[in-house]
């Protein structure tokens, strides 16, 4: 029998043959196993003995009859078969192996059973298992398991691979902190050593490597002087050697480092490098989705501000608690900052954003951590604290009220930032999350009903309340849209001579079908807070304009018209144009109109607000500050603007005669406005004693029920000959009726 040349085996052949790594076995022509190699039975672990009683490839494949067939047929047709087999060993162990199988001395139509065979089995263990790592790795990145498990996994198959090496894997966060994620064989006080490890060129390999961002290699730990005092604790662990691989994302930055301890102070070999350089990038691909996967729930779950649970978060987390509370009793408290609003646009967004981070954290400061805290809102944040009696109410809430009006600067400007607060109980006020933060938000809004920095807890009938402001709003916003409100006007009367007429104020009426006449103030409100206040202003500037236009051509003598104007107006930046529009459409101009503001719009520095009044200004219209001596009733800010009329609250004029305070305020009100040139208003003047002493006392303008209530504006005209006719020589101090 032929089997290879040379002819007659010489001895280094044979000892070449033997010495080989792969399995070497031959067949006679009834395929019986002639010979075996050395490295067959060290693989295997089969002698020639064991390997006699059937066909070598079918007893190697074991179960795996469909294979065996298969590849006779090749053997049969080409004369040889190559192939990788999972083939098992004497111990019943599974092999990976590269087959190649070839027959000898192959006739044209070869017999079964007339040829001898040569197989050679290499081991391929290595790369079967390693491309079942990757493809386990890739599996479970996919199915999304958590990256620690997945990483952990990967480092104990590496492992198995490669016994003379522990693998670790470090994350490397954005501030440049190492901390391990996955480190199957490193003892526990080494582990310790390994947390928070801040990067840095010279603090041992993965600190040093997450630094550079290329690999660094520490071939004898304890002689390594970048070790220092901890290098005893490694080497003591068996950790003598580690070589560090930065794992990058895809934008370059470093992530983690993938980690190799070695048994001996040594370097990597070839075989290391192949496995690092697939490994890393495995590790990046499961790092980077994990920390999408994190970005995503940070976006859909967390506020980015202010870092808190957003409502969606929120409620997940209070449903969690409430549930694990069982019965105990808790708190919910909403809270709402105060004229927000105002701040954001005077001072800018980015004074915003830090108002609201800072009460984030000042809403941390008065928690517990097993509290939930979230922002709902802009300027909304809700609190749960779990096991919190109602007696705890008032402190709690108080607390919260007096952390948030702390002084805070920002850009240099020193403000206080004031909020309200509404509570609520658990179970009694609620048992769900979302009832709890409705009944908190209603008492929250009560409290601001209120004023600010107050709270509220709440009662049942606020519910009704809250109702009933929604109702409104929408019966509102349906009226405006159909042109449904009305104007009615006040006269406005000099006081000295023939009382001649000074002007009116336009005054807005909603008439509802079923409510009857509501109340300005109220409507007013539920327009301020919905945003339809600026439909209603330029509806209102519209219709005043359009009727004191009808009263000249219907040959009225109307001096101008005040109309009534909102802090919100202001915040619209072509609100100055919309205005000045109106007017032209109307063929009127600026002197026509005296636009009512009150002291918030004073107080309000923001451009919007700040612009809009210089281009008013401009344009030739005149400020008149409305209920004076109500708000912050300070002098010392008129100067600010250019007000040309003050309007003394009607709370002054009605107790003029009667209260010597009231008569002192009024008089050096009338003092300093006429000696800084502006018209004094008096309102609500309804008797004829108030009208002689403002009269007395120099106040030029009195309006009020003693001279005409508001009306319609078809009563005008007549109101306007009668008034003229009966005072035509009239003073005011001495009047006929
Ligand atoms: P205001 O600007 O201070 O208007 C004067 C209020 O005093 C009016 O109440 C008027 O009817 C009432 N009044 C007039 N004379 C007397 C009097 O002799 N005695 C008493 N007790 N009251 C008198 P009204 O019409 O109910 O309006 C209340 C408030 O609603 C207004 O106060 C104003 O702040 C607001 N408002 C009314 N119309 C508008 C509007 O078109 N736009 C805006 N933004 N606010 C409006
Ligand atoms: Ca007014
Ligand atoms: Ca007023």
């Amino acid at each position: 029998m032929t089997i290879l040349t040379p002819a007659t085996p010489t001895a280094d052949w044979l000892q070449a043959l033997h010495s080989s790594n792969s399995a070497w076995l031959v067949t006679d022509e009834q395929l019986r196993v002639a010979h075996v190699n050395e490295g067959f039975t060290r693989l295997l672990g089969y002698s020639l003995q064991d390997m006699q009683d059937a066909w070598p490839l079918e007893k190697l494949l074991g179960q795996d009859t469909e294979l065996a067939p298969h590849i006779r047929d090749e053997l049969e047709q080409h004369g040889a078969y190559t192939g990788e087999l999972l083939l098992r060993c004497k111990d019943g162990s599974p092999l990976w192996v590269a087959a190649t199988v070839n027959t000898l001395n192959r006739q044209p139509f070869p017999k079964v059973g007339t040829t001898a065979e040569v197989i050679v089995l290499t081991d391929i263990g290595f790369t079967k298992r390693f491309e079942a790592l990757q493809r386990q790795m890739l599996e479970d990145v996919v199915m999304e398991k958590p990256l620690a498990n997945l990483l952990h996994d990967m480092c104990g198959t590496l492992e198995q691979m490669i016994p003379q090496v522990k693998v670790c894997v470090m994350d490397v966060d954005a501030s440049g902190l190492l901390n391990p994620l996955a480190a199957p064989s490193i003892a526990p006080q080494v582990l310790e050593l390994m947390k928070c490890v801040r990067s840095g060129p010279d603090r041992g390999a993965s600190a040093s490597a997450a630094y550079l961002g290329h690999e660094v290699m520490t071939p004898d730990i304890a002689e390594d002087a970048h070790w220092g005092a901890v290098a005893t604790l490694f080497t003591s662990a068996g950790l003598q050697a580690c070589w560090s691989n930065p794992i990058k994302n895809h934008e370059g930055r470093v992530v983690g480092t993938l980690d190799f301890y070695f048994d001996t102070p040594r370097s990597p070999n070839e075989l290391h490098r192949q496995l690092v350089l697939a490994c890393l990038h495995l590790c990046a691909v499961a790092m980077e989705r994990d920390a999408s996967k994190h970005r995503i729930r940070q976006l859909a779950y967390y506020d980015t501000l202010t870092r808190l649970p957003n409502r969606t978060m929120f409620n997940e987390c209070a449903e969690q608690a409430l549930h694990a509370m069982r019965g105990h009793q808790g708190l919910v408290f909403f809270l709402d900052l105060d004229r927000f609003k105002l701040w954001n646009d005077s001072l800018g967004h980015a004074a915003g954003d830090a108002l609201l981070r800072e009460i984030a954290d000042r809403l941390g400061s008065c928690t517990r951590p097993e509290d939930v805290v979230g922002r709902l809102s802009s300027d909304e944040f809700a609190v749960l604290m779990p096991h919190c009696a109602p007696d705890q109410m008032p402190f709690l809430a108080q607390r919260m009220l007096d952390a948030i009006a702390e002084p805070f600067s920002i850009n240099g400007v020193m403000t206080t930032p004031n909020a309200c607060v509404g509570v609520c109980t658990y179970p009694e006020d609620g048992t769900d999350i979302e009832t709890l933060l409705r009944h908190a938000d209603q008492a929250m809004y009560a409290a601001k009903g209120q004023g600010s920095q107050r709270w509220e807890r709440y009662r049942p009938e606020m519910g009704k309340i809250s109702q009933e402001r929604a109702d409104m709003e929408r019966e509102l916003r349906t009226t405006l849209a159909a042109g449904g409100l009305q104007l009615h006007y006040q006269p406005q009367i000099c006081s000295s001579g023939a009382q001649r007429l000074y002007g009116v104020e336009a005054l807005a009426r909603w008439q509802h079908p079923e409510w009857g006449w509501v109340p300005p103030p109220r409507f007013i409100a539920v327009a301020e807070d919905s945003g339809l206040i600026h439909t209603l202003t330029s509806w209102l500037i519209d219709a005043a304009c359009t009727q004191l236009a009808t009263w000249r051509a219907q040959g009225v003598s109307m001096p101008h018209v005040s109309i009534n104007l909102s802090t919100n107006n202001f915040h619209l930046p072509d609100f100055a144009m919309q205005v000045q529009q109106t007017l032209l459409r109307h063929g009127l101009n600026g002197q026509d109109l005296m636009l009512e503001i009150t002291e918030s719009v004073m107080l309000d520095s923001s451009p919007a607000t700040l612009n809009n009044l210089q281009t008013l200004h401009a344009m030739g219209m005149r400020l008149s500050m409305d209920d004076f001596g109500t708000g912050y009733s300070s002098l010392s800010y008129l100067h600010r603007l250019p007000i040309s009329e003050l309007k003394l609250d009607k709370s002054f004029v009605q107790d003029v005669t009667v209260s010597s305070a009231a008569s002192a305020l009024t008089r050096s009100v009338l003092n300093i406005a006429t000696s800084l040139g502006m018209t004094v208003v008096a309102e609500g003047v309804e008797t004829q004693e108030q009208a002689d002493w403002l009269a007395r006392h120099g106040c030029p303008v009195l309006q009020g029920y003693r001279f005409a209530k508001p009306m319609p504006a078809t009563d005008i005209g007549p109101w306007v000959q009668q008034h003229a006719e009966r005072h035509a020589a009239a003073p005011l101090s001495h009047p006929n009726d």
